[in-house]
């Protein structure tokens, strides 16, 4: 070959890789979508307590948000939707749906709830049943939420970042002092854990930690336009919603005011995010202060989401952000042990509600017994997704579950991709998932009930299933 030549394929090579058809490969593309979920029809059951409560207006909308994201070989869509908790056969049909109109398999879908505590019930829990009709509703909204998000794909840039917000977590299962007896609602005396106690002389001390970063990605255009916001705290909810209102509590008042800092004009343009993290034993209350102030209804929501969105903009300044970064995903199933109730459990709860008459019941153990009927026609083991997405070197885990802080902080510490968060009650809903130490500590998040009913040993399984997968999407 002359040198002639040589040159001239050398030529050829740096112009190949430097012109647009091959840089079109290492593009990234995203697209956001908003769908309003707001119940058209009201009154309407909203779950989240242990009574029901029929909501008659909306304080503020619901919505589905969506995030498709796109690196030329994989399109994933994250989807946060203002919900308590969404089973899982309502999320199989939307991602069933969505994968028909778009192509994204369904196991490259992550869509959870945020856990407001004053959305519609989706799933029969505690005294609130599930109305059909919207149940219908959003499946369509959220397929039809990942379809938008996918048709609105344009060329972006990525990057993330986290800040600490320590002062609006709070571990609200206390120890209480020794000699303290404790009563569950099977007529057992061993919990030696309160959850929410209020300000009390019994209280010890917090069971456990909180987990104050709120971790986030940052999605722009290529001009560096504010394209979507998603982050992620460990807090359960705020609360605080005007009375016999359906409202997305602090995750949708976070969406609002993050675009206003980010100088966003165009609101429709925009997607900002609050997914949950792991707040299973995590909320807002500090239970050492003996008469924490009094709030106005929405006041509390915008006091943590205006924190917050502080802390989040403040560290977004020192973002980079990258015109391309690789994107994987896995998915596996779980098999997850049931703590189905005995006979005697049966019988107790039968006689129970004899005595009781029909609900609604006000007692708890009346409430608990009810729901160790509907435990007793539980399988002996239940199915769970779980997932991993890689997104450059940052990590997302899902669980369906209300996942208890240790685990998340575990997942942050052992997971290869820095940072790392968990997204909870995504794909399905399985109740709590405290870990081994929680469960022999009692207390509520443990009691038998279709809120609480995998075995023990779910959460270490959940945790090293997680894990693996962050490792996996992590070697990819
Ligand atoms: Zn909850």
């Amino acid at each position: 070959m002359s040198i002639f030549r040589l040159t001239a394929i050398l030529v050829l090579a740096s112009f190949v890789s430097s012109s647009p058809a091959f840089a079109a490969d290492k593009t990234l593309r995203a697209g956001i979508a908003a769908v309003d979920v707001t119940p058209q029809q009201f009154p309407i059951s909203v779950n989240g307590g242990m009574r029901d409560v029929e909501a008659e207006r909306a304080a503020d909308p619901l919505h589905a948000r969506c995030l498709v994201l796109d690196d030329g070989q994989a399109r994933i869509a994250i989807v946060v939707c203002d919900s308590c908790m969404i089973p899982r056969e309502l999320l199989d049909e939307a991602k069933k749906k969505a994968s028909q109109a778009t192509g994204i398999p369904t196991d490259r879908m992550l869509i959870s709830a945020t856990h407001c505590h004053s959305a519609p019930t989706l799933s029969g829990v505690f005294q609130s049943e599930p109305n059909q009709r919207y149940i219908a509703v959003l499946t369509e909204m959220i397929a039809s939420g990942i379809k938008q998000a996918s048709d609105n794909l344009v060329p972006a840039r990525i990057g993330w970042g986290t800040a600490s917000v320590p002062d609006q977590v709070f571990n609200r299962r206390w120890l209480v002092k020794a000699g303290v007896v404790l009563t569950d609602p099977f007529g057992g005396t061993t919990d030696r854990v309160k959850m929410n106690p209020g300000y009390s002389a019994n209280n010890d001390k917090p069971s456990g930690p909180t987990d104050p970063e709120v971790c986030f990605v940052s999605v722009q255009t290529k001009d560096g336009k504010p394209l979507a916001f998603l982050a992620n705290y460990s807090l359960h909810y705020v609360g605080g919603v005007p009375p016999l209102s359906v409202s997305g509590d602090y995750f949708s008042e976070f969406a609002k005011q993050m675009a206003s800092r980010l100088g966003v004009e165009d609101t429709k343009g925009f997607l900002g995010v609050m997914s949950n993290g792991t707040s299973g034993n995590i909320n807002n209350v500090d239970y050492s202060q003996a008469s924490p102030p009094r709030r106005q209804p929405l006041e509390k929501i915008r006091i943590v989401a205006s924190a917050v969105a502080d802390a989040c903009y403040k560290s977004y300044q020192t973002v980079e952000h990258r015109d391309f970064v690789p994107i994987r995903m896995r998915e596996a199933e779980v098999e997850l042990g049931v703590r189905l109730p005995g006979d005697e459990d049966v019988a107790r709860a039968k006689k129970l509600l004899e005595e009781a008459g029909p609900g609604p019941y006000t007692k708890i153990e009346h409430i608990y017994a009810r729901e160790t009927l509907w435990m007793a026609q539980y399988p002996k083991t239940v199915k769970a997704k779980l997932q991993a997405i890689r997104l450059g070197e940052l990590g997302i885990a899902s669980s369906p579950c209300e996942t208890f802080v240790e685990t998340g902080l575990a997942l942050k510490k052992e997971s290869p991709l820095k940072p790392t968060f968990t997204i909870e009650l995504a794909n399905g809903y399985s109740g709590y998932l405290p870990t081994s130490e929680h469960h022999a500590l009692g207390g509520y998040e443990t009691w038998r009930a279709r809120s609480s009913y995998l075995s023990a040993d779910a959460e270490p399984k959940v945790r090293s299933t997680l894990l693996a997968l962050l490792r996996e999407v992590a070697a990819e």
